[in-house]
């Protein structure tokens, strides 16, 4: 379904100057419109990993689609670049530059069926506003791992959390999509309506248009059992919890970052700054066999910490790790196993760092991910085992932290060349292949020459047209 561009947009003919812009842009949209004039401005232009900051000539909260629409073709007709920024959490910090940016915060409509288990839900909100919407009729849609992360670049990029294993990743419980493309049309696109545009966008990233809402299908997730597991860090115990979570239930999903421990109040302050694994568990399957399903993690070794107990979902979104204003070198890579030697070049490299936060992390995937066909969706790497990112801070010394993270991702390599696209970092823009292996990116290339053949929508991982 497509609708055709209004005419209220007209106004976009008198622009002779910046002022001129402004000015049209506030008399054509019915959200806001911030210059360097107003208080919110500085907020809105900072990405959570400030690689850089951009100085856009405005920046506009758009109410619904037919306003994303209007600053679109603004971008197109007087070539302004155009920046896009649902939550500002990749760590390539391409929600913010010079030129139009489009804020999707006032987006945050939420309309739920709860009958028929499906939400359309708008890309300003945050996995955590998602998770306690949801939390009163006991369904849950599965994001990430931490609540302050957009749905928006989350779900464009493919989507891997806590219920990915049980439930499928974010994208295979997108059922449909609201998107304004570069010609300023809004198209509404499922399986059966433009299922190209309808593919590529399910992990191809915010190259094909401005998504304003999706609809997903929702799972029945009334309580979990989950929280923080923090075990001493050794080559034996990280070889063990990989073991224990590729011999999982489905239903258990354990999210683990070896780093020295922070200082975060539910430490004991004697193991601050000591190696540990920084676990979070989601076990979301059925309540009498929760003790069961954790037993093996509880059995690798005695926890420095072990708060998983009964919880709604989304309790898990609320903690965060101190990453916030810190710009990182990561780098990021699929394992086939983490055996004690992967564990201990994963310690030896951490020791190697001098940086404050070095850190190496881990998730197990299979399950549900990868009971779907690599070419169902522009995500294509369903059947890697592990995913792992290496990452340390960029403000300790820019050339070492990048030397660091890709001396040891190159150790710990095993045969993957695969990537995810969503934990790509500041230094990644030539591994598109990574992301997107051959005929993924072929397609995907093909679909952007039919909807973005100016490539207007290139401030992001950018897939070039065919
Ligand atoms: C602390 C932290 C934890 C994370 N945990 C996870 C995790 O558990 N699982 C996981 O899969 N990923 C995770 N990520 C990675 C995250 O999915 C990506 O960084 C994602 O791009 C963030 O989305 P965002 O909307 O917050 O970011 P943004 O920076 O706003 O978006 C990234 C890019 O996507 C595009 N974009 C965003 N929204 C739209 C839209 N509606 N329409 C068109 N284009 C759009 C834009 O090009 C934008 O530059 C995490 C990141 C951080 C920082």
């Amino acid at each position: 379904m497509v609708q055709q561009a209004s005419t209220e947009r007209d106004i976009l003919s008198t622009i002779q100057d910046q002022n001129d812009l402004v000015e049209a842009l506030r008399s054509g949209v019915d959200g806001r419109v911030l210059t360097e004039d107003d208080a919110e401005y500085d907020e809105a232009r900072t990405p959570y990993f400030p690689v850089r900051i951009g100085k856009p000539v405005a920046v506009v909260r758009p109410k619904h689609a037919d306003d994303v629409a209007t600053v679109v073709e603004a971008a197109r007709r007087k070539s302004l670049p155009l920046f896009v920024r649902s939550g500002a959490h990749h760590a390539a910090a391409h929600s913010t530059g010079d030129g139009l940016l489009i804020d999707l915060r006032s987006l945050n409509n939420l309309d739920i069926d709860v009958a028929g288990q499906t939400a359309w839900i708008g890309t300003g909100l945050t996995a955590q506003e998602v998770a306690w919407a949801l939390a009163p009729h006991g369904l849950a849609v599965g994001f990430g791992d931490t609540g302050s992360v957009g749905i928006g670049g989350l779900t464009l990029g493919g989507g891997i959390g806590f219920l990915s294993r049980l439930h499928g990743m974010t994208i295979d419980n997108v059922l449909a999509a609201e998107i304004v493309t570069a010609d300023g049309r809004v198209h509404t696109i499922d399986h059966e309506h433009e299922p190209d545009l309808f593919w590529a966008i399910r992990g191809g990233g915010g190259n094909y248009g401005v998504v304003t809402k999706f609809r997903y299908r929702l799972a029945s997730v009334p309580q979990v059992y989950g929280g923080p597991l923090i075990l001493p860090a050794t080559p034996v115990t990280i070889s063990r919890l990989a073991q224990a979570c590729a011999e999982a239930d489905d239903a258990l999903t354990v999210i683990p970052t070896v780093m020295p421990a922070p200082p975060m109040p539910f430490l004991p302050a004697e193991i601050h700054g000591q190696m540990v694994i920084m676990a979070v568990v989601c076990y979301a399957g059925d309540v009498e066999q929760a003790e069961d399903a954790l037993r093996p993690l509880r059995e690798i070794t005695t926890p420095v910490v072990d708060m998983v107990q009964p919880m709604p979902y989304a309790t898990l979104m609320d903690e965060e790790l101190p990453f916030r204003g810190h710009p990182m070198a990561i780098r990021n890579m699929f394992l086939d196993h983490i055996d004690e030697s992967v564990g201990a070049t994963i310690l030896e490299g951490l020791d190697r760092s001098d940086s404050w936060l070095p850190l190496v992390h881990f998730r197990v995937m299979g399950g549900a991910i990868s009971r779907v066909a690599p070419d169902a969706t522009a995500y294509a790497h369903r059947k890697s085992p592990i995913m792992v990112f290496v990452a340390r801070p960029l403000e300790d010394d820019e050339l070492a932290a990048r030397q660091w993270t890709e001396e040891l991702a190159t150790a710990l390599y095993q045969g993957d060349a695969g990537a995810y696209v969503n934990f790509f970092g500041p230094h990644d823009a030539d591994r598109l292949e990574a992301a997107y292996p051959g005929e993924t990116l072929a397609r995907l290339r093909r679909i952007k020459a039919t909807y973005d053949p100016t490539n207007l929508f290139r401030n992001n991982v950018n897939i070039t047209p065919a």
